[in-house]
């Protein structure tokens, strides 16, 4: 079955007792139970709830998992994956992660014994020179936040394999649509639905998936004994959206690259982050393992000065946090998300002042250009 068609069929598009196919909402907490140790397949909504199962079955047919878990935030879901660690073990981490993934680990997991080292892991060469003794897992974002970077999964995949590390990838960005790290040999897959799978700005979940079912079968005891589960409410709104994430991810991109081409020759653009663009460092390889180049851009403006009147002077791009919903969002990341990262190592790792972040929406094309082209000009003034 090909992607567009596992959209819309995968996982369990239908309700066994009625046909509805939409499975419903069970909002229930408890299940009656034939006899005494004999339940019809669910017990209580922490350990397993329908509505969520069909979620977790999805994104599992999505990704080639064995099981899916469907998590109350994507951090919820992260946090679950480093439960797999214990004290003493230490981890290699993108140097670009989301920033709640790095102060989970800075702020809490660090508690509990866990270390990390973060590095640029679009550079592997970086990896082998980083691994310790008690290294247990890579974990790998690609694209990255906010610059774009991409990482070589496979080479990753293979690293990791060879020092029988865990590799763990955050595919946010890229989402199963355009991306499928298992394939490319990684363990695990996490997902904060909140973005580019719910793609409506209305819902916050988190998503794992893996093909090993030991792994599984911890990662299914973490969810159960932490509780941090999606409710039925919310599984059915991002199960509602993932149905149409191919149409979106289409729409997405082809408005990024059009968008990333015009700032590309503006002249009071300094740089412009697409992957899509053959001017990207790691075009090629983002050619080879992704299906397309999905909707996030960056770029910086020459005159760093005015970073914050150009935001604002935009009227349809939303100034705002998230990303991967279906309107258009402009960020700043040096004064909103990566605002906590000390200027010194901000600028080193390439994020200056002046750098835009926008999430494309679904809106026509030429409705974003204009709003673009308006706010450039109003710089002049
Ligand atoms: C938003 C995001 C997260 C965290 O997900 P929440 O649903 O906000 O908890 C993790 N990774 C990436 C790449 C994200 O963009």
């Amino acid at each position: 079955m090909r992607m567009q068609t596992k959209l819309i069929h995968g996982g369990i598009s239908e309700d066994a007792t009625t046909g509805a196919v939409s499975v419903p909402i069970y909002q229930t907490s408890t299940y009656r139970q034939e006899g005494v140790g004999r339940p019809k397949g669910y017990e209580y909504s922490r350990s397993g709830n329908p509505t969520r199962f069909a979620l977790e079955e999805l994104i599992a047919d999505l990704e080639g998992g064995v099981k899916g878990f469907a998590f109350a935030s994507g951090l919820a879901a992260i946090h679950a994956v480093f439960c797999l660690f214990q004290s003493g073990d230490h981890i290699l981490l993108g140097d670009d992660v989301y920033g709640g993934t790095f102060r989970l680990f800075d702020k809490v997991l660090v508690k509990n014994g866990l270390r990390c080292t973060t590095l640029d892991t679009s550079d592997v060469s970086q990896i082998k020179k980083a691994l310790q003794p008690t290294t247990k897992a890579l974990y790998l974002e690609t694209p990255s936040n906010p610059l774009l970077k991409i990482t070589d999964l496979a080479q990753c995949a293979r690293i990791a394999k060879e020092h029988g590390l865990l590799s763990i990838v955050d595919n946010t960005f890229a989402t199963p649509y355009l991306q499928n790290p298992l394939s490319l040999g990684a363990d695990i897959v996490v997902h904060s639905g909140t973005k580019y799978l719910g793609g409506h700005s209305d819902v916050v979940a988190g998503l794992v998936t893996t093909n090993d079912e030991k792994l599984a079968q911890e990662i299914a005891f973490f969810q159960n004994a932490i509780g941090g589960v999606l409710g039925p409410q919310d599984s059915w709104l991002l199960q509602r959206g993932i149905r149409t994430l191919g149409l979106r991810m289409e729409a997405h991109q082809a408005n990024a690259l059009h968008l990333a081409q015009f700032l590309a020759q503006h002249p009071k653009i300094d740089q412009v982050y697409y992957p899509g663009l053959p001017t990207h460092p790691n075009h090629d390889l983002a050619k080879t393992q992704m299906r397309g180049f999905s909707g996030m851009l960056s770029f910086t403006l020459k005159n760093e000065a005015k970073v914050v009147p150009f935001v604002e002077s935009l009227q349809l791009f939303i100034l705002g946090e998230s990303l991967g919903g279906v309107e258009s969002l402009v960020g700043v990341p040096a004064v909103m998300t990566h605002a906590c990262i000390p200027k010194e190592k901000r600028i080193a790792a390439g994020i200056k002042d002046g750098l835009v972040r926008l999430s494309v929406g679904i809106e026509h094309c030429e409705d974003l250009l204009e709003d673009l082209d308006q706010a450039l000009a109003q710089l002049d003034k």
